[in-house]
């Protein structure tokens, strides 16, 4: 199955590292969020403490590893990368943890991914910066207290509900990161046309950040698409009517859903009357993963208000037959 090019998720050649913000003043949007990071970072810096653990919440592609990455620059600090499901066992997370120096950043992507004794182990190196390693099996075992250097977490998750109340406890500070308004995606746009050379006009980036579904991984994922319509086919300026007619060749449409999206409010309307249909049907009749339907498609759909989940199933609302040029039945939630 073809990556689906709206798709929230990292795609290869989405080259991420040039288009990064890596300054907090760089950082388009979620205004809220940075002026708290930077009251956090700061308030740290100055009684000379590695600031509290820091949990960034949110859908994919909104710039949680970004931050994160951001968090160590502010501080002057290195960063040391890992994930959830890299940290299988408890010795994986106590060889990560010991080789932190003082001040050192840990980003653990996915932490709501982490395996259960890794996720123990955690618990006492965020609050008292040591952990207990388990030498040998059985009744020989023995347990020998490491210390770690004094360090900053910074977890992410796109699931904040599957938490747990421990380790949600540790974390000094959360920040909810919050779906991007289109014009802070318009500020995303240009500045990412600014750093790749691209003749991005007004209209033309008003244009992308309609249909880049509130996401910055989106919006740049749409403008590199865009850029070759234009170059290709055109004088490589980025105009409105470029920027249409290019992410129509890649079926994204006005409200920025894609080939599958339109599937799914298809066969829901079509097939199923509107609904209500379990997911797993839903996802059959379009010949997707129901995970991918339910994790990729929906929640868009749902923000976009073209899809109301509901005990019985998905329903398709009004705005979602009208979206695909039919008359809503009486009966179709608003
Ligand atoms: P996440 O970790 O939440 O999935 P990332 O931090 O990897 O998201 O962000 C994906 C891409 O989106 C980055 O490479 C960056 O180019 C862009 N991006 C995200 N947030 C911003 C922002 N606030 N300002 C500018 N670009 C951003």
């Amino acid at each position: 199955i073809a990556p689906e090019i709206a798709s929230p998720e990292p795609l290869p050649g989405d080259d991420e590292a040039t288009l990064r913000p890596k300054r907090l003043a760089e950082f388009v949007g979620q205004h809220r969020v940075r002026e708290q990071l930077e009251l956090v970072l700061q308030g740290a810096t100055q009684r000379g403490v590695p600031p509290d653990h820091v949990l960034l919440s949110g859908p994919p592609g909104l710039g949680k590893t970004s931050l994160a990455m951001i968090i160590a620059a502010e501080l002057g600090s290195s960063l040391r990368l890992t994930s959830g499901p890299a940290l299988e066992r408890a010795g994986d997370l106590a060889a990560m943890l010991s080789n932190l120096v003082e001040g050192d950043v840990l980003f653990i992507d996915e932490i709501h991914r982490m395996a259960r004794p890794a996720e123990e182990m955690l618990y006492l190196a965020m609050e008292d910066f040591r952990v207990d390693v388990v030498v040998g099996k059985g009744p020989g075992a023995t347990s020998i207290p490491l210390e770690i250097a004094p360090f900053t977490l910074v977890g992410a998750t796109t699931r904040s509900g599957s938490l747990t109340g421990p380790l949600r406890d540790r974390f000094g500070f959360t920040a909810h990161m919050e779906f991007y308004s289109a014009a802070d995606l318009y500020l995303v746009l240009r500045r990412s046309a600014g750093i790749l050379g691209v003749d991005l006009r007004g209209d033309g980036a008003e244009e992308i950040a309609g249909r880049s579904r509130g996401t910055p991984r989106i919006a740049n994922r749409l403008l590199r698409r865009v850029r070759d319509f234009a170059e290709v086919r055109a004088d490589g300026v980025v105009t409105r009517d470029i920027a249409r007619a290019a992410l129509e060749v890649y079926d994204v449409d006005e409200q920025g859903l894609d080939r599958l999206d339109r599937a799914v409010l298809g066969v829901l309307v079509r097939s199923f009357g509107g609904g209500p249909v379990g997911v797993s049907t839903l996802a059959v009749a379009v010949g997707e993963e129901p995970s991918t339907v339910e994790e990729v498609c929906e929640p868009y759909l749902v923000r976009a208000g073209m899809l109301a989940r509901t005990p019985r199933g998905r329903v398709a609302t009004a705005a979602a037959w009208s979206h695909l040029g039919l008359s809503p039945p009486a009966n179709a939630p608003g």
